[in-house]
């Protein structure tokens, strides 16, 4: 399987360019210049999809489960025989170090469709019994054509996971990666030719969002949509999908905190609150910006952070030294330095970083950033309140448990928190009281794909993973039957 310059839609089982002939540009963020172009995409590519998926439908969501089985079980092994060209597309595309599309993004890529092809084989679903007189019944039957649009941070990661447990349950889907990075999407088509999905089943649409994305999100024939990215995105598509009663999973921004309490384990919670910082450059939705640190360990945190973040290494992402790669694209890069400027208009003290790293050679305009600490903000400073989404820390010390509740729950975000105690009811107590739809307590990014996934409040509304990702892609109908 080889990567290719002029990236093409999947449609109806075959690879083709936009209707338009139109293609965008694809950048290499660690160069700066543009390797590659994709489709841009419009209604009329949208519409084509959306036709080839309902044709597929029939056939795709009557299939015995065992065929639908075997087909994602075989679209998981051509991504693991190809895990090389697809981490090294992920890391061109993204910037990101090959060590993480290796060991992150990919394997769990192939995984995904692992995991749901076997989870549908053991999903059931309810009966009530009404003793004597009848018994209801739930059948769990597919939607119809869904929608799933991803974003650019772990993009074949999250793709997967929309794709997989709607394909699972006998959906037919329009897909659209972000324009940021199509390549391992562009891959994925591939796969399923090699693999023999049936035609129309999962159809790849590239192109701009507000574009593409818009017209998946606008069909009428599209049931549901499932969409992960920024909150200003999720409110446009609930705006327009809401009003004719689409199904929606929202799995939007984050401004996780990450409390650390004096009695941790203080070498184990530095090694995780280093990964939960700056893994992916901070462009994990799960990454924790706001770290919460009682005073008692405060300074000691402070200068140990420092410390270590000035020792990651930043640079070229396919060097096996380089702990962070480039930022996703230039425009991502001055947001995030816009955000460090106005840090310090806020009152914040940079401790270290936060300059744009000086290449040579080819990497001369690459989009690097060292990772950035900043002390002294108050909580309701834009930002501590805004999610920056990059290699960008906020710390500040608390006094008591209440108050690091308080400030953990002080925006208006949900996703994840951590909580770094070795006292076991504290972290139940805190944990409790956290406003967000994942706590890990002394652990980050420890993810089992049976839990539900998502976010309270900005954050998102529905839940992904395990059951929850095949009660999203199935309506429930209640048959009652009435005995004789
Ligand atoms: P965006 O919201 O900009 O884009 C996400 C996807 O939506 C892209 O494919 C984008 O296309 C597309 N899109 C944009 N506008 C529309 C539209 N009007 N209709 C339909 N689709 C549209 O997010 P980013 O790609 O910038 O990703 C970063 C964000 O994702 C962060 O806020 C992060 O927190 C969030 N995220 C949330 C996660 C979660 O699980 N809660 C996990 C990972 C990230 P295009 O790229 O062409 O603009």
């Amino acid at each position: 399987m080889t990567t290719d310059k002029y990236i093409k839609n999947y449609i109806d089982g075959a690879l083709a360019p936009a209707v338009s002939g139109q293609y965008l540009d694809n950048y290499n963020p660690a160069t700066g210049k543009v390797y590659s172009h994709l489709p841009d995409s419009d209604e009329n590519d949208v519409q084509r999809a959306v036709e080839a998926a309902g044709r597929a439908f029939r056939e795709w969501s009557t299939a015995e489960p065992r065929t639908r089985f075997r087909l994602l079980m075989r679209i998981a092994d051509i991504i693991e025989q190809n895990m090389e060209t697809f981490a090294r597309a992920e890391t061109m595309d993204s910037g990101k170090p090959l060590s993480m599309s290796m060991s992150v993004d990919i394997p769990r890529a192939q995984a995904n469709f692992r995991f749901f092809a076997t989870a549908v084989l053991q999903f059931g679903s309810e009966s009530h019994h009404m003793p004597g007189e009848a018994i209801n019944f739930t059948l769990r039957q597919p939607l119809g054509v869904v929608g799933c649009i991803s974003p650019w941070n772990l993009p074949l990661y999250l793709f997967t996971w929309k794709i997989a447990p709607a394909l699972a349950t006998g959906n037919c889907v329009v897909g659209k990666p972000s324009e940021l990075t199509p390549m391992t999407a562009y891959l994925l088509s591939k796969a399923c030719i090699e693999a023999g999905l049936p035609p129309g089943v999962l159809n790849i649409v590239h192109g701009l969002g507000p574009k593409a994305g818009q017209a998946i999100v606008e069909h009428p024939k599209v049931k549901a949509i499932s969409f992960t990215g920024g909150t200003a995105t999720g409110q446009q598509i609930a705006r327009t999908a809401a009003p004719v009663f689409k199904k929606l999973s929202l799995e939007l921004g984050g401004k996780n905190p990450n409390i650390i309490f004096a009695d941790c384990n203080f070498d184990e919670m530095m090694v995780g609150t280093l990964r939960s910082s700056f893994s992916n450059n901070g462009q994990i939705c799960l990454c924790g910006p706001r770290i919460y640190v009682e005073r008692p360990l405060y300074e000691k945190f402070r200068d140990e952070l420092v410390k270590r973040t000035q020792f990651l290494k930043v640079g070229d992402p396919f060097s096996t030294v380089a702990d962070l790669g480039a930022l996703v694209s230039k425009q991502h890069l001055e947001k995030v330095q816009s955000y460090l400027s106005l840090a310090e208009v806020e009152g914040g003290t940079i401790l270290c970083g936060g300059n744009r790293l000086e290449m040579q050679g080819e990497f001369e305009n690459g989009y690097f950033l060292r990772p950035a600490v900043i002390e002294g903000l108050p909580l309701e400073c834009r930002t501590n309140q805004e999610e920056i989404f990059g290699p960008v820390v906020s710390i500040a010390p608390f006094d008591t448990e209440a108050e690091a509740i308080a400030l953990a729950n002080g925006t208006q975000y949900g996703l994840s928190a951590t909580v770094w105690t070795q006292d076991i009811s504290r972290a139940n107590r805190v944990a409790e009281q956290l406003q967000a739809g994942i706590v890990w307590v002394n652990c980050w990014m420890v993810r089992d794909l049976r839990t539900p996934f998502g976010g309270v409040k900005n954050s998102g509304v529905g839940r992904e993973g395990g059951s929850e990702a095949l009660r999203f892609f199935t309506e429930p109908k209640n048959v009652c039957v009435k005995y004789g």
